[in-house]
């Protein structure tokens, strides 16, 4: 799964190389890649065709173009969902077609806007703008407008992000993967936070000052912006990248992917547990699991 620096790295490119460009003729052949549109690849086509990308935005780990100088409410973009595997390539005029190609959009300059997609949990989804449904006036796509802000927009206050989360008071974890609380911090990222933090995943948020959790999120926007510096913003490295395989981005991890390693600050292995379907990885000294009773003697003391 791409997380939002590889996602961010997407986009960069797209804003280099496709936006200013008008979509001369497109062609959907994935009957997957366009399942979410209720016109199917047809629909795709006839809203596409003729239009200019005039923008390349993101947030979280969504990504869209947005097309004409329509930059308002009600206005269509192109939502494109990466998936598993999903990858946005242009290619020069008359590029061979290629494997897992399900998606292509010919620009007026005589290159090819491409969805390549091995595993086809990604596709391409012609939808209008909505406001974010949490008033930051920030226009998304309709079927993301629920998405909270990320740690890199301008509008993230990770203040008022750390009170609601907080509020919450579940496992910090939990709310950290939670999109409609901050959009963009996936398992990876939220491990390095947390092992940035010296805080366990599983530990009520409730019972973290208000200090740790500002730092949690602060951890969690420094170590995704290391992480688009590592990962470079080479055009060509972006594209065979994007693919979710993470490749160059976990040299500089500390604990995600690390099981029986040292940890980098105290030397002791780095545990495993499993976690909402997936792996939470942490140093058992510097990040100390909560105490079973826990939970219980929370609610007593309220
Ligand atoms: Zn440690």
């Amino acid at each position: 799964m791409p997380e939002l620096p590889e996602v961010e790295v997407v986009r960069r490119g797209l804003e280099d190389h496709v936006v200013g460009r008008r979509i001369v003729g497109v062609d959907v052949t994935g009957v997957r890649t366009a399942r979410r549109q209720p016109g199917g690849g047809a629909e795709i086509e006839d809203r596409l065709t003729n239009r200019t990308v005039s923008g390349a935005r993101r947030r979280g780990k969504y990504l869209w173009l947005t097309l004409d100088d329509d930059d308002a409410v009600g206005a269509d973009c192109l939502l494109v969902h990466l998936g598993m595997s999903g990858q946005m390539l242009v290619t020069d005029e008359g590029a061979p077609p290629v494997r897992h190609m399900h998606a292509r959009a010919l620009l007026d300059d005589g290159r090819e806007l491409r969805f390549v997609d091995q595993r086809t949990f990604g596709g391409w989804t012609v939808v209008p703008l909505a406001d974010a449904l949490d008033g930051t006036g920030v226009l998304l796509p309709a079927p993301a407008a629920h998405i909270a802000a990320d740690p890199f927009e301008e509008g993230f206050d990770p203040l008022a992000t750390a009170r609601l989360i907080r509020r919450r008071d579940t496992e910090i974890k939990r709310l950290l993967l939670d999109q409609t609380v901050v959009s963009g911090i996936g398992n990876i990222y939220a491990d390095e936070a947390l092992w940035r933090s010296g805080i366990h995943g599983r530990r009520r948020a409730g019972a973290l000052t208000l200090r740790s959790v500002t730092q949690t999120l602060e951890h969690a926007r420094d170590v995704m912006s290391d992480a688009l510096v590592a990962g470079g913003t080479s055009f060509d490295a972006l594209y065979v990248n994007v693919n979710g395989a993470s490749g160059y981005f976990d040299r500089s991890l500390d604990a995600y992917g690390r099981t029986g390693l040292p940890c980098a600050r105290c030397g002791t292995a780095v545990v495993r547990e499993d976690f909402m379907n997936r792996g939470s990885h942490f140093c058992p000294v510097c990040q100390p699991a909560p105490r079973r009773s826990a939970v219980g003697r929370r609610s007593v003391a309220r």
